[in-house]
């Protein structure tokens, strides 16, 4: 604990909570206050294990009465740490776990602290789903809040376009909704304004009727990334709603799933995921499995809760990472070259690139309808160094930002604002575009003295 912290204070706030509070003198105090990214190493004054609504609402008076920094924290998975705090308070919700499906309306209710995979996990039961990102360990809050892209973008939109509400508590300590009937203000801005709003207790989401999936990796021969990604821009922008496919550059897992002879080779990657009825896959990836060079075919028929946990062995909390991100609208012929000069650089097996497509069904909002600008670009690009190794560090960053360094120029100018480490202000501003104005004034009214500062953050209109 600070100085700045009075002991009979915080003995005073613990008692408040239901979920009760973790000090630096606690003995499971690295533990609670471990990161996804074990590059960030955060070391909290004091941390509310937040067990409800209520318990929030105390974590935030107490933290803004206590002139302390504040951190809002879910999944933990943020690239840069933005869910800790050095020396200061970080209200984790990860006690806030309830879930609850209406599968008539085709809604679920989920609590503020919900993984991606608790949610997946509760829909599927159902025969639904919700858009919520490709790892089950992310926090859906985080995720969903920032915009949320996954292997559902292309038939259901972002994560933000499937919001229907949200409870939110404000700065200063009230409680309010977020829908299209209220506050509709803040409605539009927490659609991919990130935590810089208040502490979403609560989400209600869209759900869709999707259950198995025809999804898995093509791997093809790194030599052939040029005419695969030349080929894969042009096929996906033309392929029906139901298929959704992302671009990649990694290397073959060393796992038993995968034929030994390919281990830890570097290949070109698409990661699919076809929506429809089973039989219309086979034709939907006729032309995918038609390209030279085709090293391994993974696609099959799946569950939609195994497809979006089929990452997660690989990359496990722990890892050290380093990312930059992009919007693009179109992959020119240089940049193809370019891609295949840095994908062929790959500092370690775990680094990877992705190109995630944000077309589809993720156009069909306008960029005012909600806080991301970006409905004009067609991927969402993200260059991430990733090894458990701290020595390799240096490495997988300066990987990733030459990489990123030589396609910005080919960029739409921003990035996807939870694929960002802390890059300035201006990227910020740049992430938001021409929302950022609307977003500053919004952040005004609804938190002031920006006390929601620990974030990718949009400063209070003056
Ligand atoms: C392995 C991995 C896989 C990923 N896959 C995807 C993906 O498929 N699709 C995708 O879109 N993104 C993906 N991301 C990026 C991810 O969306 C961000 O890292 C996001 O910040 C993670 O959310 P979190 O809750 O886990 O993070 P945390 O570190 O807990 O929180 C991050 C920030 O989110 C905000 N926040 C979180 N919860 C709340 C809340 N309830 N109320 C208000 N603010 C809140 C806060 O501002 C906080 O600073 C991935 C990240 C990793 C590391």
């Amino acid at each position: 604990m600070t100085e700045m912290l009075d002991a009979t204070h915080v003995d005073a706030f613990a008692e408040k909570l239901d979920g009760g509070v973790t000090r630096p003198t606690d003995t499971d105090y690295d533990e609670v206050r471990a990161l996804y990214n074990a590059m960030i190493d955060k070391r909290p004054a004091l941390i509310a294990r937040c067990a409800d609504k209520d318990d929030v609402v105390a974590a935030v008076n107490f933290g803004r009465e206590q002139g302390l920094d504040i951190a809002i924290r879910c999944g933990g998975h943020n690239g840069p740490g933005l869910g800790s705090v050095d020396k200061g308070l970080v209200i984790d919700l990860s006690g806030l776990k309830s879930i609850t499906v209406d599968p008539d309306a085709r809604i679920a209710t989920i609590g503020g602290g919900c993984l991606a995979g608790d949610v997946d996990a509760a829909t599927h039961e159902h025969g639904l789903a919700t858009p919520v990102g490709i790892i089950s360990t992310t926090g859906a809050s985080g995720l969903i809040l920032g915009g949320g892209i996954g292997h559902l973008s292309r038939k259901c939109g972002l994560s933000i376009d499937n919001i229907l509400g949200a409870e939110v508590v404000l700065a200063d300590g009230s409680v309010v909704n977020a829908d299209e009937s209220e506050n509709d203000d803040l409605y539009w801005a927490i659609r991919g304004g990130g935590g810089n709003f208040g502490v979403v207790t609560q989400l209600t989401m869209q759900l869709h009727p999707i259950s198995m999936v025809v999804a898995g990796p093509m791997f093809w021969e790194l030599e052939r990334t040029g005419d695969i990604l030349r080929w894969y821009r042009d096929f996906i922008r033309n392929a029906p709603e139901d298929l959704n496919g992302f671009f990649a550059f990694a290397s073959v897992p060393p796992a038993p799933m995968f034929p030994e002879k390919l281990h830890l080779q570097k290949v070109a990657a698409v990661v699919w995921c076809w929506t429809g009825p089973e039989q219309g896959a086979a034709d939907a990836l006729a032309e995918a499995r038609a390209q030279d060079g085709l090293l391994l075919d993974g696609v099959q028929p799946m569950p939609l809760p195994v497809l979006n946990s089929a990452f997660d062995d690989v990359y496990p909390a722990g890892d050290q990472w380093y990312w930059r991100a992009d919007f693009v609208e179109t992959i020119p012929d240089e940049a193809v070259e370019l891609h295949a000069e840095w994908g062929a650089k790959m500092p370690t097996w775990k680094s990877t690139m992705h190109m995630y497509p944000i077309d589809g069904a993720a156009h069909r909002a306008g960029p005012n309808d909600t806080a991301w600008a970006y409905r004009n670009a067609n991927w969402g690009s993200v260059m991430a160094g990733v090894d458990p190794d701290p020595a390799n560090a240096e490495a997988i960053g300066a990987w990733s930002r030459g990489y990123h360094e030589a396609l910005h120029p080919y960029s739409a100018g921003g990035a996807y604002v939870n694929m960002m480490m802390e890059e300035g202000q201006d990227r910020v501003e740049a992430a938001y575009g021409k929302n950022y104005a609307r977003l500053a004034k919004i952040k005004a009214k609804y938190d002031p003295d920006n006390l929601f500062h620990v974030n990718q953050n949009i400063r209070p209109a003056a």
